[in-house]
């Protein structure tokens, strides 16, 4: 199995082609790009992978549906071939969702509109399934009546319930492990990835870049990175660090406030539920299962700038409000929530919570600032690939494709075992078998594990399940060499990640 070691010192004082600021999807996008281009590269992330924005999305491959309705063609298509790309390259980790909406007939919610956008959607969308393997194609959606809707979705309200629109989207239940597996297959190319160095100094020459300063975050060592070209993939902190060299550019990132929520609560349906609450101007809501319990979203709001990105009391109470409208008998309470999945993303506009429509790749050189630096900032976790492809393109034009990486399947592959990482709500420790430590151990020795948080949230499902977490990190703890000190301290830290879990 290919394996990404932390060695920042070993790492440092090395020229690369392309260095990379910014370990969520992005960064590692593009480093996987940039390694099958035989580019070399570094990816420096100030904390641990994937801990940011992309921990915290709904999990979902968008095909792209949504863009019909306002014949945004272009996204259409862009979404549609990357959820293929997904499914045909991580099959193991990336699975069809069926998605179910009940239609009550307001507005364009009404079953004949629906049955056009649905075969304009199959009929648009007619590669989704190329050289995607089988099990994992994507069936053509359509429209039940009222009676089937009930019997995928029993606490559907049934007032006025004319039908339900049912399609096919991906879903990414551990997309944690996604994240991992792509950063795996980019380093197993050539990347270098360090997590805990955050970049501090872009390092200029004449208006050239040179280099990249940053500080390693467990011992507080300065270290240089060297190279000419480099990108600026820090999401929601793209903006304040291209201002440390270049003017600032509100057009890299506006910002608002996007979050879901796990609850305590047996899932409602096999299908991810579109709802709308019967009120007037009420937004789109997502219900999916997650591990059996349901996991609501997104809710989308401005965001008061300089302050904890998460909902307030008021914001979730009105959001438990509208999912109690819309199903009866739901009854959500407070405490029922488990876990709050929350981060900033691009608005069209500053106090806004409408989102930006199109990814921002700025050349700072083309603009008046440094030749060689670059920014990126997405949307939407499904384009990512699809934006550090069209930014090497930019870069790099003449550099094309020199290695396909090989897909991660069910079972996992040489390169990465998604299955390791796999433990369920209902999994034990048993004692007396030590195959699941030695799995761990090797996780902890293999994948740059630094904290206990890394190994629970990111590099295993055992944080899906923020109590077990909770009750399973003293025992986890033992498999690091640590003092009985640092153990209470990566215990606590454990516990820091799961505020909203009463256990
Ligand atoms: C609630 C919610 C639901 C969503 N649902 C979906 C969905 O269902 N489907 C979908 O496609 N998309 C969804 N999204 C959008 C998707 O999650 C984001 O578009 C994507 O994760 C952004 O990734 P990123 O790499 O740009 O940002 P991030 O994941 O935030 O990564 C940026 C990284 O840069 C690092 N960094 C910052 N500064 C420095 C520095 N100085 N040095 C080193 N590293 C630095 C940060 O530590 C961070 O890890 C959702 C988002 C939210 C918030």
């Amino acid at each position: 199995m290919a394996t990404f070691s932390r060695q920042p010192r070993r790492a440092a004082g090395q020229h690369y082609d392309l260095i990379i600021i910014g370990g969520g999807i992005y960064g590692i996008a593009l480093a996987l790009e940039a390694s099958q281009r035989g580019l070399r590269n570094v990816l420096l992330e100030q904390k641990d992978f994937g801990w940011a924005t992309s921990y915290n999305h709904l999990r979902t491959v968008h095909g792209g549906l949504r863009y019909l309705q306002n014949l945004d063609l272009h996204r259409f298509f862009e979404s549609v071939r990357e959820r293929q790309w997904f499914l045909r390259h991580f099959s193991g980790l990336v699975s069809p969702l069926p998605c179910l909406m009940p239609l009550y007939g307001q507005g364009v919610y009404r079953p004949s509109v629906f049955r056009a956008a649905l075969g304009l959607n199959d009929l648009l969308s007619w590669r989704r399934n190329h050289r995607v393997p089988a099990g994992q194609e994507l069936p053509t959606g359509k429209v039940l009546d009222p009676a089937a809707v009930v019997g995928l979705f029993p606490g559907v309200d049934q007032e006025g319930l004319l039908g339900g629109a049912l399609w096919y989207d991906a879903a990414v239940p551990s997309s944690q492990l996604l994240v991992m597996a792509m950063l795996h297959q980019a380093c197993a190319a050539g990347t270098t990835a360090l997590n805990y160095l955050r970049a501090e100094q872009v390092l200029l020459e004449d208006g050239q870049v040179r280099g990249l300063l940053c500080q390693d975050e467990e011992n507080g060592e300065q270290l240089t990175f060297h190279g000419t070209c480099l990108v600026n993939a820090a999401g929601p902190w793209c903006r304040e660090l291209a201002a440390t060299f270049a003017a600032d550019d509100p057009d890299l990132f506006r910002y608002s406030l996007a979050w879901n929520v796990l609850f305590d609560k047996p899932a409602l349906s096999a299908h991810s539920l579109a709802l709308r609450p019967k009120r007037p101007g009420s937004p789109m809501y997502f219900v999916h299962g997650f591990n059996g319990q349901i996991m609501g979203g997104t809710v989308h709001s401005p965001w008061p700038a300089n302050t904890t990105p998460e909902p307030d009391e008021e914001a979730l109470t009105a959001y438990l409000a509208d999912l109690n409208l819309t199903v009866p008998g739901l009854h959500l309470e407070r405490k029922d929530v488990l876990h709050v999945y929350a981060g900033l993303l691009p608005a069209r506009e500053q106090g806004s919570a409408k989102l930006a429509v199109r990814e921002v790749i700025k050349d700072h050189g083309e603009q008046g600032g440094p030749q060689g630096a670059y920014t990126v900032s997405g949307v939407k976790f499904t384009t990512a690939r699809l934006v550090a492809e069209k930014t090497l393109q930019k870069i790099f034009p003449t550099r094309s494709v020199l290695v396909q990486t090989g897909a991660v399947a069910a079972g996992g592959s040489d390169l990465f075992s998604a299955a390791t990482g796999q433990f369920p709500g209902e999994w034990h420790p048993d004692m007396a078998e030590p195959t699941w430590q030695e799995n761990l151990q090797a996780i902890i020795a293999q994948q740059a594990v630094v904290h206990l948080d890394d190994l629970i949230l990111r590099r295993t499902t055992f944080g899906d399940h923020p109590r077990k977490a909770l009750q399973l990190a003293p025992l986890l703890a033992q498999l690091f060499p640590w003092d009985e000190q640092r153990r209470q301290e990566e215990i606590e830290r454990v516990q820091a990640c799961f505020p909203w879990c009463r256990s």
